[in-house]
């Protein structure tokens, strides 16, 4: 199988003649080859975007409208097939990737197709003056979106909907680990009546294809999730050209518990927001502080739990922890784990690689709950994106805080408590973009997403996406 490029609607092999082994993690063996762009690829991409703008960028509103909710549709009735390639592609549970994220990425365009309709520009009368300001948001023209690998179809969608609706052009670069969804998403395109070069879809690495996106002179903006050292090299690349820059990154969010929250409800959902899917979620709580006086209990209860996790194929429908996503990325995970126990840490459970029968080279590794003793251990300040949590007790509301905010991330957080008080003092001071009190991955998609500190610049979600992705033009008028 060829994961081919989309561009000017058509399905069309990559100018570079080069290509990449695409590898299915739960059993370890290539299954398909990708596309590896280049600069020329993404140049045709560009073009086929930059011929499709004036016209996509005056289709009414309605249309435009009616297009996307199509998608959403296509991508609801084509749920099994995506939601087993997603499976494939990624390791990832399919009772996940048919529950959250095609049904997500489904949500995507028909929340986008709606929101447009409801985006209005503003309009300042000057009283006294006899002026009327009014506010035109323009798209921007042709703009680059590049997502990761651990939410592929999900976070791809949650970029493109948005500028598409909005009536931009864009070029588009899935993860290469990563890439088989988005490739369906072409042909799911054009069956909803997309008109060519509105979407292209290219492959490839991220120092080939990624960079020549970023460094392209006529892409106008980029809107990247991924890893803080990549929004790094992309900032660095794009910031000179005054690109604008939308940056989702890393994250190493903390969880805090204390003694008076519903403990039961809270056990169960931080066992979910530590392993879903492997851990690899940006949002996943992978720092958990305990008031000290549940500690123990919490510890004990915590362990008795994972333990139970079913680690398996992805398409057994008992599995709850799937493969990650490459063996790159395990043996990355597997380092820390040696880590924490040279930085004096005690592993409670999991950390050893797994055998599933029938899926010996799969990539599966335990969850694994580390106690560590020094919130400042490395294991315990780097990003480590996989099934690993680690678990600290504390004493006081200001202890805890000052133990979340101790690192250089700022993406989500999670209190688990039932004073209103503490929730609102802590909502305030805690330096994450999102906070959830007593739930997690609670997503309104009318909501601002993002991160602060190393987790990123600018929010996505509702109207703040569609800001972005518009140029706001005030018109003066005295009359
Ligand atoms: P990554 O940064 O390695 O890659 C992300 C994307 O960027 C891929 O498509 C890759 O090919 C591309 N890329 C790499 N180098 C590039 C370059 N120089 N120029 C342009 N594009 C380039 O990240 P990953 O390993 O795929 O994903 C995991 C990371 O993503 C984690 O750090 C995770 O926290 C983060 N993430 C953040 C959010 C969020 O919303 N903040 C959501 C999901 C994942």
């Amino acid at each position: 199988m060829k994961i081919l490029n989309y561009i000017n609607g058509e399905y069309v092999e990559p100018l570079s003649k080069k290509w990449l082994d695409n590898y299915n993690p739960s059993n370890g063996e290539v299954y398909s080859q990708i596309a590896n762009s280049n600069q020329e690829d993404i140049e045709n991409a560009y073009l086929a975007a930059k011929e499709a703008f004036p016209k996509w960028s005056n289709t009414t509103i309605d249309e435009r409208s009616r297009i996307l909710l199509k998608i959403a549709d296509l991508i609801e009735e084509k749920l099994v097939d995506l939601a087993e390639a997603e499976a494939k592609d990624n390791g990832k549970p399919l009772s996940l990737a048919l529950a959250v994220d095609i049904p997500r990425a489904s949500a995507n365009f028909r929340f986008f197709g709606n929101a447009i309709t409801q985006f209005s520009s503003e309009a300042h009368e000057s009283i006294g003056l006899n002026t009327i300001n009014f506010t035109l948001r323009q798209p921007l023209g042709v703009v680059g979106c590049i997502s990761p690998w651990n939410l592929p179809l999900y976070l791809f969608t949650w970029k493109i909907a948005p500028a598409i609706a909005a009536g931009n052009t864009v070029v588009a670069k899935p993860s290469e680990i990563t890439p088989l969804t988005a490739f369906l998403l072409g042909e799911i395109c054009t069956e909803a009546g997309l008109p060519k070069g509105v979407l292209n879809i290219v492959h490839g690495t991220g120092p080939s294809a990624g960079q020549a996106i970023v460094e392209h002179k006529n892409i106008k903006a980029i809107s990247f999730t991924g890893g803080t050292k990549t929004g790094e090299n992309i900032a660095r690349t794009a910031a000179p050209m005054f690109k604008k820059l939308s940056l989702e990154l890393g994250g190493k969010n903390p969880n805090l518990i204390f003694a008076d929250c519903d403990y039961d409800k809270m056990l169960e959902v931080t066992v979910r927001s530590s392993f879903a899917n492997q851990g690899q979620i940006c949002l996943c709580g992978s720092r958990i502080f305990v008031e000290k006086p549940i500690f123990e209990k919490f510890k004990k209860d915590f362990v008795d739990k994972v333990k139970q996790l079913k680690i398996g194929n992805p398409f057994d429908a008992e599995t709850n922890i799937g493969a990650l996503v490459s063996k790159p990325h395990l043996e990355k995970v597997e380092s820390y784990i040696k880590l924490a126990e040279k930085e004096g840490g005690k592993i409670l459970c999991g950390g050893k690689r797994v055998t599933v029968k029938g899926f010996e080279k799969g990539y599966y590794l335990e969850p694994t709950v580390i106690e560590v003793f020094d919130d400042q251990c490395r294991v315990n300040q780097e990003e480590i994106f996989g099934p690993v949590v680690t678990i600290m007790p504390f004493e006081t509301d200001e202890e805890a805080l000052q133990m979340a905010n101790s690192v250089k991330y700022g993406l989500s957080s999670t209190l688990w408590t039932s004073d209103l008080n503490r929730t609102m003092r802590i909502s305030k001071e805690i330096e994450a973009g999102i906070v959830w009190v007593n739930t997690w991955l609670n997503r309104d998609l009318r909501t601002p997403f993002g991160g602060m500190k190393d987790s990123g610049v600018g929010r996505e979600g509702g109207f703040e996406a569609l800001r972005f992705f518009t140029e706001a033009k005030n018109v003066c008028i005295k009359y």
